[in-house]
Protein backbone atom coordinates (compact mmCIF):
# COMPACT_ATOMS: atom_id res chain seq x y z
CA UNK A 1 0.00 0.00 0.00
CA UNK A 2 0.93 3.87 -0.37
CA UNK A 3 2.71 5.78 2.05
CA UNK A 4 -0.56 7.58 3.63
CA UNK A 5 1.12 11.61 4.05
CA UNK A 6 -1.90 13.99 6.66
CA UNK A 7 -0.73 17.33 6.76
CA UNK A 8 -2.50 19.65 8.53
CA UNK A 9 -3.14 23.29 8.03
CA UNK A 10 -3.06 24.39 3.88
CA UNK A 11 -0.97 27.92 4.94
CA UNK A 12 3.16 28.12 3.57
CA UNK A 13 4.45 25.03 5.52
CA UNK A 14 1.08 22.49 4.43
CA UNK A 15 0.59 23.86 0.83
CA UNK A 16 4.11 23.46 0.47
CA UNK A 17 4.63 20.09 1.87
CA UNK A 18 1.32 18.61 0.30
CA UNK A 19 2.75 20.27 -3.55
CA UNK A 20 5.79 18.88 -3.08
CA UNK A 21 4.93 15.50 -2.03
CA UNK A 22 2.75 14.95 -4.82
CA UNK A 23 5.48 16.64 -7.72
CA UNK A 24 7.98 14.66 -6.20
CA UNK A 25 6.84 11.28 -4.89
CA UNK A 26 3.52 10.62 -6.54
CA UNK A 27 3.09 7.15 -5.50
CA UNK A 28 2.52 9.04 -2.11
CA UNK A 29 -1.90 9.56 -0.99
CA UNK A 30 -2.17 13.16 0.46
CA UNK A 31 -4.98 14.80 2.25
CA UNK A 32 -4.65 18.21 3.31
CA UNK A 33 -6.95 19.45 6.34
CA UNK A 34 -7.69 22.97 6.20
CA UNK A 35 -11.25 24.69 7.50
CA UNK A 36 -10.41 27.73 5.36
CA UNK A 37 -11.99 27.16 1.95
CA UNK A 38 -9.38 29.71 0.60
CA UNK A 39 -6.11 30.88 1.84
CA UNK A 40 -5.12 34.80 2.39
CA UNK A 41 -1.61 35.25 2.56
CA UNK A 42 -0.29 37.46 5.48
CA UNK A 43 2.45 38.16 3.42
CA UNK A 44 1.51 41.24 1.03
CA UNK A 45 -0.85 41.54 3.45
CA UNK A 46 0.40 44.86 4.37
CA UNK A 47 0.60 45.90 0.86
CA UNK A 48 -3.13 45.73 0.80
CA UNK A 49 -3.45 48.21 3.94
CA UNK A 50 -1.16 50.51 1.44
CA UNK A 51 -3.41 50.49 -1.14
CA UNK A 52 -1.35 48.37 -3.56
CA UNK A 53 -2.85 45.26 -3.37
CA UNK A 54 -6.45 43.90 -3.47
CA UNK A 55 -8.03 41.01 -1.35
CA UNK A 56 -8.07 38.82 -4.22
CA UNK A 57 -4.70 39.24 -5.34
CA UNK A 58 -3.76 37.72 -2.09
CA UNK A 59 -6.74 34.86 -1.93
CA UNK A 60 -5.34 31.33 -3.23
CA UNK A 61 -7.93 28.80 -4.24
CA UNK A 62 -7.01 25.09 -3.16
CA UNK A 63 -8.43 23.86 -6.24
CA UNK A 64 -4.89 23.26 -7.77
CA UNK A 65 -3.93 21.18 -5.22
CA UNK A 66 -6.81 18.86 -5.54
CA UNK A 67 -6.31 19.05 -9.44
CA UNK A 68 -2.33 17.59 -8.53
CA UNK A 69 -4.25 14.62 -6.57
CA UNK A 70 -4.31 16.16 -3.07
CA UNK A 71 -7.51 15.22 -1.12
CA UNK A 72 -8.54 18.52 0.83
CA UNK A 73 -11.22 18.51 3.40
CA UNK A 74 -12.15 21.62 4.44
CA UNK A 75 -12.39 20.89 8.38
CA UNK A 76 -10.65 21.35 11.75
CA UNK A 77 -7.93 18.94 13.22
CA UNK A 78 -9.58 18.63 16.58
CA UNK A 79 -6.94 15.62 17.68
CA UNK A 80 -3.48 13.81 17.24
CA UNK A 81 -3.45 10.45 18.73
CA UNK A 82 0.42 10.10 17.91
CA UNK A 83 0.35 6.28 19.31
CA UNK A 84 -2.43 5.53 17.14
CA UNK A 85 -1.37 7.38 13.78
CA UNK A 86 -4.71 8.90 13.84
CA UNK A 87 -6.09 12.82 13.54
CA UNK A 88 -9.91 13.76 14.77
CA UNK A 89 -11.52 16.21 12.65
CA UNK A 90 -13.89 18.35 14.34
CA UNK A 91 -16.63 17.34 11.98
CA UNK A 92 -16.20 13.99 13.50
CA UNK A 93 -14.30 12.06 10.52
CA UNK A 94 -11.10 10.23 11.73
CA UNK A 95 -7.68 10.19 9.00
CA UNK A 96 -5.03 7.35 9.53
CA UNK A 97 -1.71 8.26 8.94
CA UNK A 98 1.09 6.68 8.05
CA UNK A 99 3.21 10.33 8.57
CA UNK A 100 1.92 13.47 9.77
CA UNK A 101 2.71 16.74 8.68
CA UNK A 102 1.65 19.68 11.31
CA UNK A 103 1.66 23.26 9.98
CA UNK A 104 -1.10 24.95 11.83
CA UNK A 105 0.91 28.22 12.04
CA UNK A 106 0.50 30.09 15.53
CA UNK A 107 -1.95 31.06 18.08
CA UNK A 108 -2.14 34.55 19.73
CA UNK A 109 -1.68 34.86 23.13
CA UNK A 110 -4.93 36.47 24.56
CA UNK A 111 -4.73 38.14 27.36
CA UNK A 112 -0.88 38.44 27.23
CA UNK A 113 -1.71 42.19 26.98
CA UNK A 114 -4.32 42.80 29.79
CA UNK A 115 -7.60 43.59 27.81
CA UNK A 116 -6.68 42.42 24.28
CA UNK A 117 -8.67 39.54 23.88
CA UNK A 118 -10.83 37.62 20.90
CA UNK A 119 -13.47 40.11 21.54
CA UNK A 120 -11.34 42.89 21.52
CA UNK A 121 -9.59 42.21 18.12
CA UNK A 122 -12.89 42.95 16.34
CA UNK A 123 -12.36 46.68 17.69
CA UNK A 124 -8.33 46.75 17.77
CA UNK A 125 -7.27 44.04 14.66
CA UNK A 126 -4.28 42.24 14.92
CA UNK A 127 -4.27 41.10 11.17
CA UNK A 128 -1.27 38.72 12.14
CA UNK A 129 -3.18 35.32 11.29
CA UNK A 130 -3.83 34.44 7.86
CA UNK A 131 -7.73 33.69 8.40
CA UNK A 132 -10.58 34.87 5.99
CA UNK A 133 -8.24 38.26 5.69
CA UNK A 134 -11.02 40.15 7.74
CA UNK A 135 -8.80 41.33 9.91
CA UNK A 136 -6.63 42.89 7.35
CA UNK A 137 -9.60 44.18 5.75
CA UNK A 138 -10.57 45.74 9.43
CA UNK A 139 -7.51 47.47 9.92
CA UNK A 140 -7.55 48.91 6.01
CA UNK A 141 -11.20 50.31 6.66
CA UNK A 142 -10.50 51.83 9.96
CA UNK A 143 -7.27 53.89 7.83
CA UNK A 144 -9.67 54.77 5.68
CA UNK A 145 -12.42 56.15 8.14
CA UNK A 146 -9.38 58.17 9.82
CA UNK A 147 -9.57 61.50 10.02
CA UNK A 148 -5.91 63.45 8.56
CA UNK A 149 -4.24 64.52 11.34
CA UNK A 150 -5.22 61.59 13.39
CA UNK A 151 -2.77 58.82 15.43
CA UNK A 152 -2.09 55.36 14.49
CA UNK A 153 -0.88 53.59 17.39
CA UNK A 154 0.84 49.46 17.01
CA UNK A 155 2.35 47.23 19.99
CA UNK A 156 4.88 45.01 18.54
CA UNK A 157 5.91 41.98 20.60
CA UNK A 158 9.16 40.38 21.75
CA UNK A 159 10.75 37.82 20.28
CA UNK A 160 9.99 35.05 18.99
CA UNK A 161 6.96 35.75 16.75
CA UNK A 162 5.82 35.20 13.21
CA UNK A 163 7.82 37.64 10.59
CA UNK A 164 10.31 39.52 12.49
CA UNK A 165 10.31 42.49 9.75
CA UNK A 166 6.45 42.06 9.78
CA UNK A 167 5.65 45.02 11.97
CA UNK A 168 8.05 47.51 10.59
CA UNK A 169 6.91 46.57 6.61
CA UNK A 170 3.12 47.46 8.04
CA UNK A 171 4.51 50.66 9.60
CA UNK A 172 6.23 51.69 6.31
CA UNK A 173 2.69 50.43 4.31
CA UNK A 174 0.62 52.61 6.37
CA UNK A 175 2.88 55.64 6.30
CA UNK A 176 2.52 55.13 2.58
CA UNK A 177 -1.22 55.14 2.39
CA UNK A 178 -1.34 58.14 4.99
CA UNK A 179 1.58 60.00 3.13
CA UNK A 180 -1.17 60.30 0.39
CA UNK A 181 -4.66 60.53 2.06
CA UNK A 182 -4.09 62.34 4.96
CA UNK A 183 -0.44 63.77 6.03
CA UNK A 184 -0.45 65.18 9.39
CA UNK A 185 -1.46 62.14 10.61
CA UNK A 186 1.02 60.45 12.66
CA UNK A 187 2.30 56.66 13.63
CA UNK A 188 3.24 55.26 17.08
CA UNK A 189 4.97 51.91 17.16
CA UNK A 190 5.36 51.22 20.96
CA UNK A 191 7.60 48.00 20.72
CA UNK A 192 8.59 45.81 23.61
CA UNK A 193 11.86 45.24 21.85
CA UNK A 194 15.35 47.38 21.57
CA UNK A 195 15.93 46.30 18.01
CA UNK A 196 14.13 44.98 14.78
CA UNK A 197 15.46 43.20 11.67
CA UNK A 198 16.86 45.73 9.24
CA UNK A 199 16.48 47.78 11.39
CA UNK A 200 18.91 50.96 9.70
CA UNK A 201 17.60 50.30 6.57
CA UNK A 202 13.60 50.54 7.58
CA UNK A 203 14.25 53.91 9.27
CA UNK A 204 16.98 55.58 6.60
CA UNK A 205 13.74 54.35 4.36
CA UNK A 206 11.04 56.08 6.89
CA UNK A 207 13.79 59.27 7.15
CA UNK A 208 13.96 60.01 3.00
CA UNK A 209 10.48 59.35 2.55
CA UNK A 210 7.57 59.52 5.30
CA UNK A 211 9.74 62.39 7.26
CA UNK A 212 8.81 63.08 10.83
CA UNK A 213 5.59 60.83 10.34
CA UNK A 214 6.76 57.57 12.08
CA UNK A 215 7.85 57.05 15.70
CA UNK A 216 9.40 54.07 17.28
CA UNK A 217 9.76 53.94 21.09
CA UNK A 218 11.81 50.65 22.49
CA UNK A 219 10.89 48.88 25.10
CA UNK A 220 13.88 50.24 26.78
CA UNK A 221 12.16 53.95 26.87
CA UNK A 222 8.64 52.30 27.83
CA UNK A 223 7.22 51.15 24.82
CA UNK A 224 6.47 47.79 26.00
CA UNK A 225 2.35 47.71 25.66
CA UNK A 226 0.55 45.91 28.76
CA UNK A 227 -2.55 46.97 28.80
CA UNK A 228 -5.45 48.20 26.03
CA UNK A 229 -8.38 49.68 26.62
CA UNK A 230 -10.51 49.26 23.72
CA UNK A 231 -13.32 51.78 24.33
CA UNK A 232 -11.54 54.71 25.24
CA UNK A 233 -8.65 53.66 22.17
CA UNK A 234 -5.77 53.61 24.85
CA UNK A 235 -2.65 51.51 24.65
CA UNK A 236 -1.16 51.36 27.98
CA UNK A 237 2.64 51.37 28.58
CA UNK A 238 4.73 49.36 31.25
CA UNK A 239 5.66 52.22 33.09
CA UNK A 240 1.89 53.23 33.02
CA UNK A 241 2.20 56.25 29.74
CA UNK A 242 -1.89 55.72 28.37
CA UNK A 243 -1.32 56.59 24.51
CA UNK A 244 -4.57 58.06 23.17
CA UNK A 245 -4.82 56.72 19.53
CA UNK A 246 -7.25 56.73 16.90
CA UNK A 247 -6.80 53.35 15.03
CA UNK A 248 -4.92 50.64 17.17
CA UNK A 249 -3.18 47.45 15.63
CA UNK A 250 -2.09 44.99 18.38
CA UNK A 251 0.33 42.56 17.29
CA UNK A 252 0.21 40.12 20.59
CA UNK A 253 2.84 37.93 21.79
CA UNK A 254 1.76 34.23 20.14
CA UNK A 255 2.79 30.80 20.27
CA UNK A 256 2.16 27.46 18.31
CA UNK A 257 -1.37 26.81 17.30
CA UNK A 258 -3.56 25.43 20.07
CA UNK A 259 -3.50 21.83 17.98
CA UNK A 260 0.29 21.62 18.43
CA UNK A 261 0.50 22.30 22.16
CA UNK A 262 -2.69 20.26 22.80
CA UNK A 263 -0.74 17.21 21.21
CA UNK A 264 1.56 17.75 23.72
CA UNK A 265 4.24 18.48 20.98
CA UNK A 266 5.37 21.72 22.72
CA UNK A 267 7.72 22.14 25.58
CA UNK A 268 7.05 25.27 28.41
CA UNK A 269 8.00 28.17 25.82
CA UNK A 270 4.46 27.28 23.99
CA UNK A 271 6.70 26.31 20.85
CA UNK A 272 7.08 23.37 19.48
CA UNK A 273 10.95 21.40 19.59
CA UNK A 274 11.89 19.51 16.62
CA UNK A 275 14.86 17.27 14.91
CA UNK A 276 16.59 19.79 13.32
CA UNK A 277 17.11 17.02 9.95
CA UNK A 278 13.75 15.79 9.88
CA UNK A 279 11.27 18.23 11.69
CA UNK A 280 9.89 15.06 13.71
CA UNK A 281 8.60 16.40 16.79
CA UNK A 282 10.94 15.27 19.95
CA UNK A 283 7.57 14.30 21.98
CA UNK A 284 5.56 12.44 19.25
CA UNK A 285 7.23 9.91 16.17
CA UNK A 286 5.98 10.22 12.90
CA UNK A 287 4.74 13.97 13.37
CA UNK A 288 7.33 16.57 11.26
CA UNK A 289 6.10 20.09 12.51
CA UNK A 290 7.02 22.81 10.09
CA UNK A 291 6.39 26.18 9.73
CA UNK A 292 6.21 28.87 12.47
CA UNK A 293 4.77 26.54 15.15
CA UNK A 294 8.22 25.19 15.72
CA UNK A 295 11.45 26.17 17.02
CA UNK A 296 13.79 26.86 14.41
CA UNK A 297 16.73 27.98 16.17
CA UNK A 298 18.33 31.38 14.31
CA UNK A 299 15.84 30.89 11.45
CA UNK A 300 13.35 33.63 11.75
CA UNK A 301 9.10 32.50 11.73
CA UNK A 302 8.76 33.47 7.76
CA UNK A 303 6.67 31.59 5.34
CA UNK A 304 9.98 31.00 3.08
CA UNK A 305 11.36 28.83 5.89
CA UNK A 306 8.04 27.09 6.21
CA UNK A 307 7.91 26.56 2.35
CA UNK A 308 11.73 25.84 2.39
CA UNK A 309 11.49 23.42 5.19
CA UNK A 310 8.06 21.51 4.06
CA UNK A 311 10.21 20.31 1.49
CA UNK A 312 13.22 18.61 3.74
CA UNK A 313 10.29 17.36 6.24
CA UNK A 314 8.52 15.38 3.24
CA UNK A 315 11.28 14.05 1.83
CA UNK A 316 12.80 13.09 5.68
CA UNK A 317 9.21 11.56 6.68
CA UNK A 318 9.22 9.30 3.79
CA UNK A 319 12.95 8.12 3.55
CA UNK A 320 12.30 7.69 7.37
CA UNK A 321 8.98 5.64 6.64
CA UNK A 322 11.01 3.04 4.27
CA UNK A 323 14.01 3.07 6.65
CA UNK A 324 15.90 5.46 5.28
CA UNK A 325 18.56 8.36 6.25
CA UNK A 326 16.83 11.96 5.66
CA UNK A 327 18.36 13.66 3.02
CA UNK A 328 21.34 16.35 3.39
CA UNK A 329 19.22 19.40 4.63
CA UNK A 330 20.04 22.87 3.54
CA UNK A 331 17.40 25.90 4.43
CA UNK A 332 17.55 29.13 2.71
CA UNK A 333 15.81 32.36 3.39
CA UNK A 334 14.96 35.70 2.30
CA UNK A 335 12.69 37.97 3.82
CA UNK A 336 11.33 41.21 1.63
CA UNK A 337 10.22 43.99 2.79
CA UNK A 338 8.22 47.22 1.00
CA UNK A 339 9.02 50.43 2.51
CA UNK A 340 7.85 52.41 0.15
CA UNK A 341 6.63 52.88 -3.92
CA UNK A 342 9.66 50.72 -5.88
CA UNK A 343 11.28 50.44 -2.55
CA UNK A 344 12.32 46.81 -1.44
CA UNK A 345 14.71 45.52 1.25
CA UNK A 346 16.02 42.43 2.21
CA UNK A 347 17.81 39.77 4.14
CA UNK A 348 18.91 36.56 3.91
CA UNK A 349 20.27 33.43 5.61
CA UNK A 350 21.78 29.98 4.75
CA UNK A 351 21.46 27.69 7.31
CA UNK A 352 21.77 23.65 8.11
CA UNK A 353 21.12 20.91 10.73
CA UNK A 354 24.41 20.17 13.33
CA UNK A 355 25.15 16.38 12.68
CA UNK A 356 22.68 15.23 15.24
CA UNK A 357 20.18 17.03 14.83
CA UNK A 358 19.71 19.18 17.84
CA UNK A 359 20.49 22.49 16.32
CA UNK A 360 20.85 24.90 13.33
CA UNK A 361 23.29 27.16 12.09
CA UNK A 362 23.46 29.96 10.12
CA UNK A 363 26.43 29.11 7.42
CA UNK A 364 29.61 30.94 8.14
CA UNK A 365 30.00 34.15 5.63
CA UNK A 366 26.61 33.39 3.62
CA UNK A 367 23.41 35.46 3.26
CA UNK A 368 23.45 39.41 4.28
CA UNK A 369 21.12 42.28 4.01
CA UNK A 370 20.74 45.00 1.14
CA UNK A 371 23.26 47.60 1.31
CA UNK A 372 22.63 50.59 3.05
CA UNK A 373 23.01 54.46 1.20
CA UNK A 374 20.90 56.40 -1.56
CA UNK A 375 20.27 53.78 -4.06
CA UNK A 376 17.50 54.10 -5.99
CA UNK A 377 17.97 51.51 -8.62
CA UNK A 378 18.61 48.46 -5.83
CA UNK A 379 15.55 49.43 -3.84
CA UNK A 380 13.44 49.43 -7.31
CA UNK A 381 15.14 45.80 -8.18
CA UNK A 382 14.23 44.46 -4.64
CA UNK A 383 10.95 45.96 -4.80
CA UNK A 384 10.11 44.03 -7.96
CA UNK A 385 12.49 40.43 -6.74
CA UNK A 386 9.76 40.91 -3.85
CA UNK A 387 7.17 40.52 -6.29
CA UNK A 388 8.80 37.60 -8.07
CA UNK A 389 9.45 35.79 -5.22
CA UNK A 390 5.51 35.92 -3.89
CA UNK A 391 4.36 34.97 -7.75
CA UNK A 392 6.96 31.82 -7.28
CA UNK A 393 6.01 31.17 -3.83
CA UNK A 394 2.64 31.05 -4.15
CA UNK A 395 2.51 29.19 -7.46
CA UNK A 396 4.61 26.60 -6.17
CA UNK A 397 2.34 26.02 -2.95
CA UNK A 398 -1.39 26.61 -5.03
CA UNK A 399 -0.46 26.44 -8.84
P1 LIG B 1 0.17 29.63 8.15
O1 LIG B 1 0.66 30.07 6.82
O2 LIG B 1 -0.51 30.61 9.04
O3 LIG B 1 -0.81 28.40 7.90
C1 LIG B 1 -1.41 27.72 8.97
C2 LIG B 1 -2.72 27.12 8.47
O4 LIG B 1 -3.14 26.11 9.39
C3 LIG B 1 -3.84 28.15 8.40
O5 LIG B 1 -4.40 28.16 7.10
C4 LIG B 1 -4.84 27.66 9.45
O6 LIG B 1 -6.19 27.86 9.07
C5 LIG B 1 -4.52 26.18 9.53
N1 LIG B 1 -4.86 25.55 10.82
C6 LIG B 1 -4.64 26.01 12.08
N2 LIG B 1 -5.11 25.15 12.99
C7 LIG B 1 -5.62 24.09 12.30
C8 LIG B 1 -6.27 22.90 12.68
N3 LIG B 1 -6.48 22.58 13.97
N4 LIG B 1 -6.69 22.04 11.70
C9 LIG B 1 -6.49 22.35 10.39
N5 LIG B 1 -5.89 23.48 9.98
C10 LIG B 1 -5.47 24.35 10.92
N6 LIG B 1 6.86 35.54 5.44
C11 LIG B 1 7.71 35.63 4.38
O7 LIG B 1 8.45 34.70 4.08
N7 LIG B 1 7.74 36.76 3.61
C12 LIG B 1 6.94 37.83 3.85
O8 LIG B 1 6.98 38.82 3.12
C13 LIG B 1 6.06 37.76 4.96
N8 LIG B 1 5.23 38.79 5.25
C14 LIG B 1 4.38 38.70 6.31
C15 LIG B 1 3.57 39.78 6.61
C16 LIG B 1 2.70 39.74 7.68
C17 LIG B 1 1.83 40.91 7.99
C18 LIG B 1 2.64 38.57 8.50
C19 LIG B 1 1.70 38.49 9.65
C20 LIG B 1 3.45 37.49 8.20
C21 LIG B 1 4.33 37.54 7.12
N9 LIG B 1 5.18 36.47 6.82
C22 LIG B 1 6.05 36.57 5.75
C23 LIG B 1 5.23 35.27 7.69
C24 LIG B 1 4.37 34.13 7.14
O9 LIG B 1 3.03 34.54 7.00
C25 LIG B 1 4.42 32.94 8.10
O10 LIG B 1 5.74 32.69 8.50
C26 LIG B 1 3.85 31.69 7.44
O11 LIG B 1 2.49 31.91 7.14
C27 LIG B 1 4.03 30.45 8.31
O12 LIG B 1 3.47 29.33 7.69
P2 LIG B 1 2.69 28.24 8.55
O13 LIG B 1 2.37 27.14 7.60
O14 LIG B 1 3.42 27.94 9.78
O15 LIG B 1 1.36 28.99 9.02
Amino acid sequence: PSLRLVVIGGGFGGASAASFARRNHPDVQVTLVEPQRAFVTCPYGNLLLGGERRIGQITHSYDGLRARGVTVIHDRAAGVDAAARRVRLAGGQSLSYDRLILSPGIALRWGAIEGYDEAAAGLMPHAWVPGDGSQTLLLRRQLEAMPDGGVVGLAIPANPFRCPPGPYERISMIAHYLKRHKPRSKILALDAKEGFSKQGLFQDGWRALYGDMIEWVPGNRDGKVVRVDVRERVLETEFGTRHKVDVANIIPPQSAAAIAREAGLANDTGWVPVDTRSFEARAAAGIHVIGDANIPGPMPKSGYIASTTARQAVASAIALHRGQNPPEAVYFNTCYSHVGEEYGISVVGIFRPNADGTAIVEVPNSGGVSPRGDLPAQRRLEALHADAWYDSITGYMFG
